[in-house]
């Protein structure tokens, strides 16, 4: 049997083979595509389309810190936090299963001290911008992999840094420039991790009205 990838007017076929564990409903392009941002064809939300949804999310959180909801919420995050058991090197990752690396992200957000409250705006900003998106891609899915992404970025991976001289011409002078040399180990944003993590903020917030524009 031979197929089409799904995507509405992509003309290339499908993925034969399950490696990588990419879907094979899609061709490589869209499997690759679906797996980072929870739609095969529309791409995640940029940091810049998300700024107006975080102001207004932010004056909505301000004004209903007391809403039970709202508290309910922080309270199953701080439980999130306190099950994920042991921080986990982000060089540590590799080899482990989805689960086992969706309890790590939130052991990583524990560990750096991030607020519950900005679990819960994440939820909530995707929530007001999918809302607002004239094309939006309305999925539990794509909503969960959305806000999992933000969250996942919450926690900061691995970093180090060192500055060192180098000399160069220039003209004719061998001047010593300050070289930064930066490594940043960031655990993958993609796949199953993703769904997982973004089911368990969905279970925490999922319940918040919050100040969504529809
Ligand atoms: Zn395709």
């Amino acid at each position: 049997m031979y197929s089409y990838c799904r995507v509405v007017g992509c003309p290339h076929p499908a993925r034969a083979g399950t490696a990588k564990g990419l879907d094979t409903r899609f061709c490589r392009t869209h499997a690759d595509h679906y797996s980072r941002h929870g739609s095969p064809y529309k791409r995640s939300y940029t940091a810049k389309e998300l700024v107006p949804h975080r102001k207004a999310v932010r004056g909505w959180l301000k004004a209903n810190l007391t809403d039970r909801w709202v508290e309910n919420a922080l309270q199953r995050i701080r439980g999130l936090y306190d099950r994920s058991g042991p921080h986990v090197e982000a060089y540590r990752l590799a080899g482990m299963t989805p689960q086992e690396r969706s309890r790590a992200a939130w052991a990583r957000l524990r560990a750096a001290g991030v607020d519950p409250l900005k679990v819960l705006e994440a939820w909530l900003v995707v929530d007001r911008m999918i809302g607002a998106d004239p094309q939006p891609v309305e999925t539990t899915e794509f909503r969960r992999v959305q806000a999992a992404k933000i969250v996942h970025r919450l926690a900061s991976g691995s970093h180090k840094r060192w500055v060192r001289e180098v000399p160069r011409m220039v003209g004719v002078a061998n001047i010593p420039i300050k070289e930064v040399t930066e490594l940043h180990k960031y655990p993958h944003s993609r796949g199953r991790v993703l769904r997982l993590l973004g089911a368990d903020i969905e279970e925490a917030c999922g319940l918040v009205a919050g100040p969504a524009a529809r």
